[in-house]
């Protein structure tokens, strides 16, 4: 009995060792997500730009902060200026409707994958971004993962310098939108067909336009106002509290909830091969669907094509091409080997279920 008790013991401590060894838990979740972002910055006037790189680095330094759960969020970050594109001034953005805005996106600032594990994030910093159906101004636009049908492609980010960009709501922004590509919605929207445990907004209620501050954890202050073009509006606030990054609702301090942290590291985590380096191609949106490829991006303007993989004995380049996944000779010939790139998560949220 006893020496049952003890092999019982040695057992027990082994498995503790082994499920604790911190190669193990390496190998099994990196710790750090290494993003590269390439900020395109639009400034009126020259003199601004210092402006706009103090917000950048500050908002860069809230958003690791907001996603410091593993993989913690770790951002690179690269800068240039560029003042008009596709007949725009880049400084005062105006689109007929977020489709519209879309396109532009995708044509100009997509993000770019110079190969599966290189590239960057594209985010265009601009000083104004208006929308004439709704003639409402925006502060900053991004996509939602599940928004896409998967492989298509991701455009880039917009952010509009604030007009008082040292307060901490404004370097907020960049957190924000990169809740949406963390997989985050807006509190105030149901999240659709999943997981019960990643349905983050559980808590918020009522959803929708009047759940807008539903998240703040002191008093909510309905303010009456009247904007630039002499209109009256209300804005709510959260005064004394905090209010969820994913809020539209001003507030003193800001937090991400339990399930919110949970869930944008599982995305994070999918965008990670098993190596440790990021899959700039999924970031992208560019693995392809089954049986077609796509290029790879064109640095600054990496808009891709996805086409249909060749048949055998078609012209081809690259072994993506084929559907055989061989080229040889410029033909895609037979492939007697299958090669396939493995990210440390596969699409799709999986959830381990937590022991008590
Ligand atoms: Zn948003």
């Amino acid at each position: 009995m006893q020496k049952l008790a003890v092999i019982g013991i040695a057992v027990f401590l082994g498995l503790t060792l082994c499920f604790s060894s911190p190669a193990l838990a390496a190998r099994k979740a990196p710790k750090v997500f290494n993003l590269n972002i390439h900020f395109v910055i639009a400034p009126k006037h020259k003199d601004s730009q210092k402006k706009f790189s103090e917000y950048i680095q500050r908002s860069v330094a809230v958003a690791e902060k907001a996603y410091s759960a593993a993989p913690r969020l770790k951002i690179d970050v690269t800068t240039s200026v560029k003042r008009k594109l596709g007949g725009k001034d880049l400084s005062n953005l105006e689109f007929a409707d977020s489709v519209d805005l879309a396109t532009f996106m995708d044509t100009h600032f997509d993000h770019v994958a110079v190969t599966k594990k290189s590239g960057h994030m594209t985010v265009l910093l601009t000083e104004r971004l208006y929308f004439k159906d709704t003639k409402s101004r925006a502060g900053g636009s991004a996509y939602f993962p599940q928004w896409m049908i998967w492989g298509e492609r991701y455009h880039g980010i917009v952010l509009v310098l604030p007009t008082r960009p040292e307060t901490r709501k404004s370097a907020m922004i960049l957190a924000h939108e990169l809740g949406h590509v963390f997989g985050l919605k807006h509190s105030f929207d149901p999240y659709m067909n999943l997981d019960p445990r990643l349905n983050c907004n559980k808590k918020y209620r009522p959803l929708g336009e009047r759940g807008k501050c539903a998240t703040c954890t002191g008093k909510v202050v309905v303010e009456k106002f009247k904007d630039k073009a002499g209109k009256k509006r209300t804005r709510r606030y959260c005064k004394k509290g905090k209010s969820n990054i994913m809020d539209y609702c001003k507030a003193p301090k800001y937090y991400l909830n339990r399930c919110q942290r949970r869930r944008s590291a599982l995305q994070r985590a999918s965008y990670i091969f098993a190596d440790g380096r990021t899959n700039y191609a999924k970031l992208k949106g560019v693995l392809g669907k089954k049986g077609r490829y796509c290029y790879k991006g064109i640095e600054a303007v990496g808009r891709n094509e996805c086409r249909k993989k060749h048949k055998l004995g078609k012209a081809c380049v690259r072994n993506a091409h084929c559907a055989s996944r061989r080229c040889l000779a410029f033909r895609c010939t037979a492939s007697s080997r299958r090669k396939k790139v493995k990210s440390a998560m596969q699409p799709g949220l999986k959830i381990r279920k937590r022991k008590k």
